[in-house]
């Protein structure tokens, strides 16, 4: 499945004096099974872009195509496309409502007519894939969870309706370090494991740096730019011209470079850049 952005433009309150344009002319293509991140500041129009792709918004001018099937039009049924693009809002937790960790995941599926069978099947496979075991999980009040644990249940709310397509707006937001990289592994085991298309919206260039395979940087509403890991962290003045900035570890090793140490400065992950420091010490 993939989704092509032609042309994009929304302005909010228009004709009025809060009139605000938050996308300007974004053209993208997300590919099928491609790991995706958008990366900008606040404003830059990453949750105004990603509301389009399942039709919660409307473009003012431009077109959004879902495996050819334009959203704009009157036709579409929205109903089909949000089963098969799921989206995974900012704190998604405060939408868990249910009195049991089962139920809460069964409320999308129940809502889809599915018999009581294949909606438990559902719910305990988007358990496993968010890695709760549901033997030891269902029953238990969602409030009764920390707070990485409650973002599995509102994300496997979301993998339960089975979609192709998972978009996540800063999934990562307010957890400690520790549920950010228990929920960024998750995401990676969907991606890699079940196949899934991802789009991350993310600000931290750490996180995207080590997960995605296309990085689209978003300024003041228009992509500023496009490309692999590798090509975006190159772009050092660029980014830093938009306030974003690469991974400490990259500024490292381009340090390192710079004063003569024979280390590559296309390091994203301290993994990477321990792994490359040894080498240039084994060498030695
Ligand atoms: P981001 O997700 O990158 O933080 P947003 O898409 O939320 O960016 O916002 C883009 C711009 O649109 C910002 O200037 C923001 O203030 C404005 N905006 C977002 N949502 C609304 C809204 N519902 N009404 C009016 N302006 C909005």
């Amino acid at each position: 499945m993939s989704i092509k952005i032609e042309n994009l433009t929304h302005v909010y309150m228009p004709k009025t004096p809060f009139e605000k344009k938050a996308l300007d002319d974004v053209n993208l293509v997300i590919e099928d099974g491609e790991f995706l991140a958008l990366i900008g500041h606040t404003g830059s129009g990453k949750s105004t872009l990603i509301q389009h792709l399942n039709g919660l918004l409307e473009p003012t001018s431009g077109r959004i195509l879902v495996d050819d099937i334009d959203l704009t039009n009157k036709e579409t049924k929205l109903t089909d496309i949000r089963k098969k693009i799921g989206l995974v809002f900012q704190y998604p937790e405060y939408q868990l409502f249910e009195e049991t960790i089962e139920k809460d995941i069964a409320f999308g599926p129940n809502n889809l007519g599915l018999s009581q069978e294949e909606v438990s099947d559902r719910v305990k496979k988007s358990m496993e894939m968010v890695g709760l075991d549901y033997e030891t999980y269902k029953d238990v009040s969602p409030f009764d969870l920390s707070g990485g644990q409650k973002r599995r249940v509102a994300i496997a709310g979301v993998i339960a309706m089975e979609p192709k397509v998972l978009i996540l707006d800063e999934p990562t937001a307010g957890l400690d370090p520790k549920g950010r990289d228990d929920i960024l592994e998750q995401i990676k085991i969907l991606h890699q494991k079940y196949k899934m298309t991802i789009v991350l919206v993310s600000h931290s260039m750490e996180d995207v740096g080590k997960l995605a395979e296309r990085i689209v940087v978003m300024n003041k509403g228009k992509v500023a730019l496009m490309g692999k890991p590798a090509e975006i962290f190159k772009e050092v003045e660029i980014l830093e011209d938009i306030g974003l900035a690469v991974p400490q570890v990259t500024y490292l090793m381009r340090a390192l470079k710079e004063k003569g140490f024979n280390v590559s400065d296309e390091v994203f992950t301290v993994e990477q850049g321990s792994k490359e420091i040894l080498r240039m010490l084994l060498k030695k």
